[in-house]
C-alpha cells in the first residue's frame, strides 16, 4: 500500500481519472465503489482497471500498451490517495554480485545488459526451461511470457519494493 496521487476530471459528462500517465473512464458504479476502465480497452483490449472508494484506489491488471500520456488541463483536480497495486509490485534486490527482481512470487536473475536496457531471466530457466523474462529500462518493466511452473515464493526480506511501470504483460490470471 503506497501513497500516490491521481488526477480527477470531474464536472464533465464523462468523468476521467488520470493515473500513471494513462486515463480511465467510468465502467460501473456500485454503492460507494466505482470501477474505471482504461481508455484503451476497445483499442488494445487493455484490461487495466481501477476501483475507487473514498480515497483508496485499487489497481488491477497491467496496461498492455505504452502510456497514453493524456493532457492534464485545468479541469483536473489532483487528489492524494492510497494506492493498492495488484499484482504489479516489484522487488529489486540490488548488489553487484547477484542482483535480481522479484515479481509476483517469482524471481528473475540478471541476464544481459545493453544500452539502458537490462534483461532478466526466470530463476527456473535452467530447471524447467521457463521462458518468462523481464526487460527493464528506466522505470518501465516489460514482461515476456508466462511461467511454466508454480511460484517459487522467493524471500523478499532483503529486497526493496519499487513501483515500476509494467507496460506489457502476458499474465493470464
Ligand atoms: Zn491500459
Ligand atoms: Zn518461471
Amino acid at each position: 500500500m503506497v501513497w500516490g496521487y491521481i488526477f480527477i476530471g470531474a464536472g464533465t459528462k464523462n468523468p476521467k481519472i488520470i493515473m500513471d500517465n494513462n486515463d480511465f473512464t467510468i465502467n460501473t458504479k456500485q454503492g460507494t465503489r466505482t470501477r474505471w476502465r482504461c481508455t484503451q480497452y476497445f483499442k488494445t483490449k487493455c484490461k487495466a482497471t481501477l476501483v475507487t472508494y473514498g480515497r483508496v484506489v485499487n489497481v488491477k491488471s497491467c496496461h498492455n500498451h505504452l502510456p497514453t500520456n493524456p493532457n492534464v488541463n485545468e479541469n483536473y483536480l489532483i487528489q492524494s490517495v492510497t494506492i493498492n497495486r495488484t499484482p504489479s509490485l516489484i522487488y529489486v534486490v540490488a548488489g553487484k554480485k547477484n542482483p535480481k527482481i522479484i515479481l509476483e512470487d517469482n524471481d528473475f536473475i540478471l541476464n544481459n545488459k545493453y544500452g539502458n536496457k537490462t534483461t532478466w531471466r526466470c530463476r527456473c530457466y535452467g530447471k524447467t526451461g521457463c521462458k518468462s523474462r523481464l526487460t527493464t529500462s528506466g522505470k518501465t518493466v516489460k514482461i515476456i511470457a508466462d511461467h511454466n511452473h508454480d511460484p517459487t515464493y522467493p524471500d523478499t526480506s532483503a529486497a526493496v519494493p519499487q513501483t515500476l511501470r509494467i507496460v506489457k504483460s502476458y499474465l493470464t490470471s
